[in-house]
């Protein structure tokens, strides 16, 4: 900064020196010439040496604008070293028009394209024709100015030939034209890269005007050298060689600076002097009709312009409507404008009884594919699952996004809004398959409808009944929907009571097991059991469906798992010193939390050794999600884990986010199908194909496949021919206590294999 107001006093003191020299003529016209000659041809120099150093610098389009423009001042430079040699060495008038004039004049036209070749900024709407209407003004503007100063006493003057005057008049016109274009540059430019522009475009302003100032004195025939117009020449180099050097090329299709007022008022500059300038004219009784139609032309093209403002704003209008109500990224309505559509409902319940309902929806566990994927992925998975939702609903129901990972829907015309959720539970079953990874994404639902014989409520009132809705139908399980019922309280009311004994429950080791057979498909024999954590709650069994959700908001999940790891393996040491239990298998299952825990695998080591059972014996069960947040991380614990013994499990597959190709790095042992593929069994729909792939990909890997929940007949028969080794289900066995346990081990069969086996 100190060094730049250093320079710029340097240059100001140089010029005003010259500018005295030339006003003075000090030491005669001996001194005063070459010391003017010099010093122009010197600031061309500069200026053609600064712009080749900045087209060396630069690349592509940029490179050749500079290049041009180097090339311009450097013809320039050529024409004022044939002027000097005129005027210094031959000791004659220069001739007019002369070689010299050459090189001055394909300066404009070199700079001109030189501009011309900048990489365009990318451009709002109506941009280039703005643009365009912008330089008309300009050129209109900058021609009654040019007209008025020099054109029209040049035209007059005349001169001996069509010749003289034709190059005569090509200064001005010339530099119009160049003026022209740089204030249209300046004026779209980006911000960065104003700063040379403008620098620019002072130069080419300086230049001009001793242009005009040369051509008219020509005319006139007093000019001559060392006049004080001259130190434009000199001015106008050296600024042009400064904004060479400050020049900073703006990415081809980078975003436009914000527009300042300045650049909003630049056109009406030109214009406005260009109108006072032609009033002045008219008023001083010159019948210019000249001045005259360019008038016109600058009030047409503002008043064009105008229009395009106008029409713009009604276009931003209308875009800053559609954000007010709607959501930016899917597209739908947003919160404000569900709020009113349900409003409008209400009152159309008030007044003709008109039945209405809410379906309020929150995806499971999207928290997950936003941490484990990130937020643009999660972004996505947003879009597809409206676009799925709204496929499902009919055209004229309302669906917002109330924000995040909610949707709403608002069902005016009666229909049956359970069936609606139903129908978007099912919607949401199929994978998604994004960037080509497969994401699951279910959602729960919670239902309020009101029906036409009840007192209308307010919108928050049936909000919040939905709401609670659809907090129960996660807490009994997630991926289904819940209707509102009378009575049904807040679910954060209960869950306090609930949390609070629970967390006491987990502190003093009151948490229950019960244990549930895994049994060999194709002999009937008793295999493992699943240990399963029960809890009371004033007298009553509370699911675990409900309460690990709980335990887990708690924290309370290491602790309740090391318990009932503890409660495992002290169970395998009774029993294995049963006959018939020497090689009982147990598996504990393990949330997702406990495979960041790096201290886990330690504890799992402790409890193995501890009750000096065979590590075999245990095996965890952990879920697909645990290994989305951090999969690096959790495969390393998962090699831990098998390290101190365990066997590993994969529990509910299918039902979470990843597809088996990406299980291959984890030490798996076995894995169990999801209930809900057993459950569809039979049905007409891809189950069976599905498990068959499951199934013989499994095997591919090496793993033993279990099936859960199975129920029926009809399952088992399927899954035994589908070649599925292991089985679990109320069809064998539901969740015992350890003693029925104890009696099963003793006849390793179960009863429903008894029959067949003695
Ligand atoms: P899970 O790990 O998938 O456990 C199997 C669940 O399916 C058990 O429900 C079991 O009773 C049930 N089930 C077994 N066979 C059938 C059948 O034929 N039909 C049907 N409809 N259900 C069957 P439970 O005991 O209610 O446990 C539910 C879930 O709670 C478990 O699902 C598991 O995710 C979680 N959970 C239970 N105990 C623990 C635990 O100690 N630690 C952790 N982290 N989670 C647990
Ligand atoms: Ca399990
Ligand atoms: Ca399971």
């Amino acid at each position: 900064m100190r060094r730049n107001i250093g320079w710029l006093l340097v240059a100001a003191a140089a010029l005003t020196a010259l500018c005295l020299e030339l006003q003075m003529h000090w030491g005669g016209i001996g001194v005063a010439n070459p010391i003017d000659d010099f010093s122009e041809l010197a600031a061309a120099i500069s200026a053609a040496v600064a712009a080749g150093f900045r087209a060396r610098a630069s690349v592509d389009r940029w490179r050749w604008s500079w290049g041009l423009i180097a090339a311009g001042a450097g013809c320039w430079a050529v024409g004022q070293g044939i002027w000097s040699y005129y005027e210094l060495v031959a000791h004659q008038v220069t001739p007019f028009p002369s070689m010299a004039d050459a090189g001055y004049l394909l300066f404009p036209v070199l700079a001109l394209i030189g501009l011309l070749l900048r990489p365009a900024v990318s451009f709002a709407r109506h941009g280039r024709l703005r643009i365009m209407l912008d330089g008309i003004l300009a050129a209109a503007s900058l021609f009654v100015l040019t007209w008025v100063s020099t054109l029209g006493a040049v035209l007059h003057a005349g001169a001996s030939s069509r010749f003289d005057l034709a190059v005569s008049l090509a200064y001005p016109v010339g530099d119009l034209l160049l003026l022209t274009v740089t204030l249209v540059v300046v004026t779209n430019a980006q911000a960065h890269a104003r700063l040379g522009l403008v620098l620019l475009a002072t130069g080419f302003a300086a230049l001009s005007v001793a242009d005009s100032g040369f051509a008219y004195l020509t005319t006139a025939g007093s000019y001559g050298t060392g006049n004080v117009i001259d130190a434009g020449w000199v001015t106008g180099f050296a600024i042009l060689a400064v904004a060479a050097l400050k020049d900073r090329p703006s990415a081809a299709n980078g975003s436009r600076a914000p527009v300042s007022n300045l650049t909003l008022m630049l056109p009406y500059g030109p214009a406005l002097l260009g109108l006072v300038l032609t009033v002045y004219r008219v008023r001083g009784h010159h019948s210019d009709n000249v001045s005259l139609a360019a008038a016109a032309v600058i009030m047409l093209v503002l008043l064009i312009r105008q229009f395009l403002v106008l029409h713009d704003n009604r276009g931003l209008v209308t875009v800053i409507t559609r954000q007010a109500l709607y959501d930016n990224l899917t597209g739908l309505a947003n919160r404000s404008l569900f709020a009113d559509r349900l409003e409008h409902a209400l009152d159309l319940h008030r007044r003709d009884m008109r039945e209405l309902a809410i379906l309020f929806i929150d995806l499971d566990d999207f928290k997950l594919v936003n941490d484990g994927l990130g937020h643009a992925m999660g972004d996505r998975l947003l879009v597809h699952v409206a676009e799925r939702l709204r496929g499902a609903l009919r055209p004229g129901d309302t669906f917002a996004r109330l924000g995040g990972d909610e949707f709403a829907v608002l069902l005016e015309d009666g229909g049956e809004p359970v069936t609606v959720a139903q129908r978007l539970c099912d919607a949401l079953r199929a994978p998604f398959v994004i960037n080509g990874q497969e994401i699951l994404s279910r959602a729960s639902i919670g239902v309020a409808s009101v029906p036409s014989d009840t007192q209308t409520p307010t919108g928050a009132d049936i909000m919040s009944n939905a709401d609670i809705a659809m907090y129960r139908a996660k807490r009994l399980g997630k991926n289904d929907l819940c209707l509102y019922l009378p009575g049904m309280g807040h679910s954060d009311v209960t869950d306090f009571a609930m949390s609070v004994a629970l967390a006491a429950a987990v502190a003093e080791g009151a948490i229950g097991v019960a244990y549930q057979p895994i049994v060999d498909l194709a002999t009937g024999e008793l295999h493992a059991f699943e240990a399963l954590a029960r809890w009371q709650h004033e007298g009553q069994d509370v699911s675990p469906v409900v309460f690990i959700p709980i335990a887990e908001r708690l924290g309370l999940m290491s602790t309740l798992t090391d318990h009932m790891l503890v409660k495992a393996c002290a169970q395998i040491a009774d029993w294995s010193a049963l006959p018939g239990g020497e090689k009982v298998r147990i598996s504990v299952n393990v949330p997702s939390a406990l495979l960041a825990d790096w201290d886990f695998p330690k504890r799992v080591s402790a409890a193995i050794a501890r009750f000096g059972m065979l590590p075999q014996q245990l095996a965890l069960e952990i879920t697909e999600t645990a290994l989305i947040a951090d999969p690096e991380r959790a495969k390393q614990l998962c090699h831990r884990l098998t390290a101190a013994g365990a066997l590993l499990s994969l529990d509910d597959f299918g039902s979470g986010y990843s597809s088996l190709a990406h299980l291959q790095s984890i030490p798996l042992h076995s894995l169990k199908i999801d209930k809900t593929f057993i459950e569809r069994i039979g049905q007409d729909g891809p189950a069976d194909v599905l498990i068959a792939a499951i199934i013989t990909l499994s095997h591919q890997l090496g793993l033993k496949v279990i099936a859960e929940g199975i129920e029926s007949d009809r399952q088992l028969e399927v899954l035994t021919k589908l070649g599925c080794e292991l089985g679990q289900g109320f069809i064998f066995a539901r969740p015992l206590t350890s003693e029925s346990a104890a009696q099963l081990l003793a006849s390793s069969h179960l009863p429903r294999f008894a029959a067949a086996s003695s």
